[in-house]
């Protein structure tokens, strides 16, 4: 009696543990692509940020978003675009490493942060990632191709006073460099120096 007392204790137990796991994840997951959300951004870029400091290094963020992506919708159905936005997910992730934050951000904007990263080497990433969306046509349902391209804005940590500052300003200035790649004709790179 004992013996199953305890064994219904444990599977109660288990069942709670795996339920509190699931929202924990559920509440970093984007359910349309399965990549982080911004939440988890958010506490990963501390993470990063407080490394990068410790150890006087830094670290790039790369914006991206999806070029004229309205029309997709507009033109093929809320579910293509879905299916597009799925498929971009999958080629960023494809083009990342193990260690490289990558989350969605918004509707058809994505975040990533490149640990110990050089403005150098995150921009031969944003190119990568670039091009990787450009080069194969999407293939919707309905078996039609369809281009996509990205704009991409790069920019590397400048340490400040504390790392909230610092998140901040390298945030804002791939922002920035997103907004000149939208605004020199879309489907490029921008590499913008956080201001000091
Ligand atoms: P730009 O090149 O300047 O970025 O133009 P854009 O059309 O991509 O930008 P805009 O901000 O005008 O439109 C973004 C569109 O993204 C509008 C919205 O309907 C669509 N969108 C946002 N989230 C989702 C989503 O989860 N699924 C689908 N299918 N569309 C989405
Ligand atoms: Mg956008
Ligand atoms: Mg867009």
């Amino acid at each position: 009696l004992r013996l199953d007392r305890l064994l219904r204790r444990k599977r109660a137990d288990d069942r709670l543990r795996a339920s509190v796991q699931d929202g924990l994840r559920l509440a970093v997951i984007d359910p349309l692509t399965g990549l982080y959300n911004r939440r988890y951004a958010a506490a990963r870029l501390a993470a990063i940020a407080e490394g990068a400091a410790a150890e006087g290094g830094e670290f790039a963020v790369v914006v991206v978003d999806l070029d004229r992506f309205k029309s997709v919708n507009d033109q093929h159905g809320h579910a293509a675009g879905d299916a597009v936005l799925v498929e971009v997910a999958r080629r960023l992730t494809a083009n990342l490493r193990e260690g490289d934050l990558l989350a969605r951000i918004g509707g058809e904007e994505f975040l990533i942060a490149l640990p110990g990263s050089t403005a150098c080497e995150a921009q031969l990433v944003a190119e990568r990632l670039c091009h990787a969306i450009e080069e194969t046509p999407f293939r919707l349902a309905s078996g039609l191709g369809l281009s996509i391209t990205v704009s991409i804005g790069v920019a590397v940590s400048v340490p400040r006073t504390d790392t909230r500052a610092t998140i901040d300003a390298v945030v804002e200035a791939a922002d920035l460099a997103l907004l000149e790649a939208k605004g020199a004709g879309r489907n490029q790179v921008t590499l913008r120096q956080s201001a000091a």
